[in-house]
């Protein structure tokens, strides 16, 4: 048989162009952000079924809903509002339930530096006010009244509070938790490979196409400039910074990282940036760490081996876990 030359070249300019189409990193990729939780949610997934594609991304965005409405403290009729309300604690789903175990055992690990019980104190430095102030140093430690590890328990889905005056304030973990419930619904739809940035709370699924997911780190004193880069994969990488949200008054930086010894910012760092397989651990971990400062920090994420830490303590030294360098990648 003899081979007709028109039709081979044919058959490899057509191998050739469909070998292009899917080498391109938009051939086969959806991206889709929503305003949700108070900052803006991105997914980014990739694979050769868009229409699969979208429904898992539709689906993913709609379980944030749901859990955003269970866990926030700015709706009225949320598991947290309930709790918040009520003197003595509240009955809450099991997804409530699941992130205040979590938030409480690093709360413990963290000697307190966590708290799930800084509501009053988030609600008065009100950082997202339009002018927001220092408040007086009285209303700080009426805000501070009862508040720690063991001012709350639980049983089940019975959540004790010690004091009536007790507010929760999940802010710490449960973007997180909400970005690995949104991780699951992706992966039940089929996806393979997909990256979802909560406000700095990520977590990147599979691979890109032909190549892992690579993160640049927010340089916390320069705003275009990036620390680090990361590579990742099937794993979260949250950030938490003095940055973020932040106002100043008479040359001092006010920000939404809270020690609750003081009342007031913590002090020790400029930025912690956290790698686990759970977004909710690195988010709470990151928060925890930003406030015990660089030593007891490392002795903190030294608990937690599945962990690696980046910590720019407030003089603008480095201090990283020893398993960080595993997933930096040249800048
Ligand atoms: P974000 O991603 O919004 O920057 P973080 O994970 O860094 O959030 O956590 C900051 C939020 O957590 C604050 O806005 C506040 O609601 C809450 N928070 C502040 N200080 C603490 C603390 N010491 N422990 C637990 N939660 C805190
Ligand atoms: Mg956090």
């Amino acid at each position: 048989m003899s081979w007709n030359r028109p039709l081979i070249v044919g058959l490899l300019i057509l191998l050739a162009a469909l070998g292009w189409w899917r080498l391109q990193p938009g051939g086969g990729e959806i991206r889709q952000t929503r305003l949700l939780m108070g900052t803006t949610v991105e997914i980014v997934a990739n694979g050769e079924n868009r229409a699969q594609l979208k429904t898992a991304v539709a689906d993913a965005f709609a379980e944030m809903e749901r859990l955003d409405r269970l866990l926030s403290s700015h709706r009225d009729d949320s598991d947290i509002a309930r709790l918040s309300q009520s003197a003595t604690g509240a009955t809450v789903s099991p997804e409530s339930a699941e992130v205040i175990a979590l938030g409480l055992e690093i709360a413990r690990r963290s000697e307190g530096a966590f708290d799930l019980t800084l509501g009053r104190l988030t609600t008065l430095w009100d950082l997202d006010a339009p002018s927001p102030e220092v408040p007086d140093s009285q209303a700080i430690d009426a805000a501070l009244a009862g508040v720690g590890p063991e001012a709350l328990s639980l049983d089940g889905l019975q959540v004790k509070k010690r004091s009536p005056h007790l507010h929760i304030d999940l802010g710490g973990i449960a973007k997180g938790y909400v970005v690995d419930r949104a991780i699951a619904v992706l992966r039940e739809g089929g996806v393979v490979s997909a990256a979802i940035n909560a406000g700095g709370d990520m977590y990147l699924l599979g691979q890109r196409p032909q190549r892992p997911w690579r993160i640049g780190i927010q340089h916390p004193r320069q705003p275009d400039g990036v620390l680090e880069a990361v590579q990742i994969v099937d794993r979260a990488v949250v950030t938490s910074g003095d940055y973020e949200r932040f106002f100043e008054q008479d040359g001092i930086r006010y920000h939404h990282l809270l020690d609750p010894g003081t009342g007031l910012p913590a002090r020790a760092c400029q930025s912690v940036s956290i790698i686990t397989d759970s977004v909710a651990l690195a988010d709470a971990l990151a928060t925890a760490v930003f406030v015990l400062g660089p030593q007891k920090g490392l002795a903190l994420l030294a608990e937690y081996p599945g962990a690696a830490g980046l910590i720019i303590a407030a003089d603008g030294s480095r201090h990283a876990t020893p398993n960080w360098s595993a997933y930096r990648s040249p800048l």
